[in-house]
């Protein structure tokens, strides 16, 4: 099947990064400047939360969409320091990212966490970019898909609606390191993601499902990436925080 019927996406992860001024900056020589057609890609920005509303501000663009880079796996109550789902929804916020591999490592997020925060925020119809990745000693144990699979295992089993899903497939050894993956490893890897999905949930959701790539993704590298046929859009670090994010975002609006 084609891969039309997927409109790529390009999402930027600030992370913990970025100031009042930085946003008035960035919105005004980055966001608010990029040219592309929103019929044909979607583009997104993940601020920290403390910032996305002072992000919405200063957006003119509205075809920028805005998300959060996490979600409590928790609704309202007595949970001390959680955003939770609903807050982001009442906010106006419809997308977050969840399960990035930086809350799996130093934030000890397990996959199952990982898969609660994927049905709570299924549950308030928020929009959900789910991580996944392999270590670089899973990759040289060859234990690529294995690690993929059991990271998509309890995610699977709770039966989300899968239109509100996209993945991104980030190798945790490719994260802020200059070290992408391979052309040839984000294709066959991103095939056997879509198999999976295949096999567990079903074809119609594999071939819907939007897979993003994401790791050291750059100005130079991202109209080769976003071009495979597999690779639905990417999820960028880094370059997010610069210009060149809307140099990504031109190239892929033009494919
Ligand atoms: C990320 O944080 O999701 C990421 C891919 O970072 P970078 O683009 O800097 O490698």
């Amino acid at each position: 099947m084609s891969n039309n019927i997927r409109k790529k996406l390009i999402a930027g992860n600030w992370k913990c990064n970025g100031s009042l001024s930085f946003i008035q900056n960035h919105c005004k020589n980055v966001l608010n400047t990029m040219v592309f057609d929103p019929t044909k890609i979607d583009v997104l920005v993940a601020p920290m939360t403390l910032h996305l509303d002072y992000v919405r501000k200063h957006l003119t663009n509205q075809n920028v969409l805005i998300s959060a880079q996490n979600v409590s796996k928790t609704k309202e109550g007595a949970f001390t320091g959680e955003i939770n789902a609903n807050a982001l929804k009442d906010f106006g916020i419809n997308w977050t990212i969840v399960g990035h591999s930086e809350r799996r490592a130093l934030f000890d997020e397990s996959s199952q966490v990982v898969a609660s925060k994927v049905t709570i925020a299924d549950e308030h119809k928020l929009n959900v970019i789910a991580c996944i990745g392999e270590t670089w000693d899973d990759k040289s144990n060859n234990q690529t898909l294995k690690v993929l699979e059991k990271q998509l295992e309890p995610i699977i089993q709770n039966k989300p609606n899968w239109n509100n899903i996209t993945l991104a497939y980030e190798p945790v050894w490719a994260i802020g390191t200059g070290k992408s993956a391979t052309i040839d490893d984000v294709h066959s890897t991103h095939v056997e993601i879509r198999k999976l999905i295949k096999k567990y949930v079903g074809e119609k959701q594999a071939n819907s499902l939007r897979i993003l790539y994401g790791g050291s993704v750059t100005a130079k590298n991202a109209k080769e990436l976003v071009s495979l046929q597999d690779v639905d859009g990417l999820l960028i670090g880094g370059a997010s925080l610069k210009d060149e994010f809307k140099t990504i975002v031109e190239i892929s609006s033009k494919l």
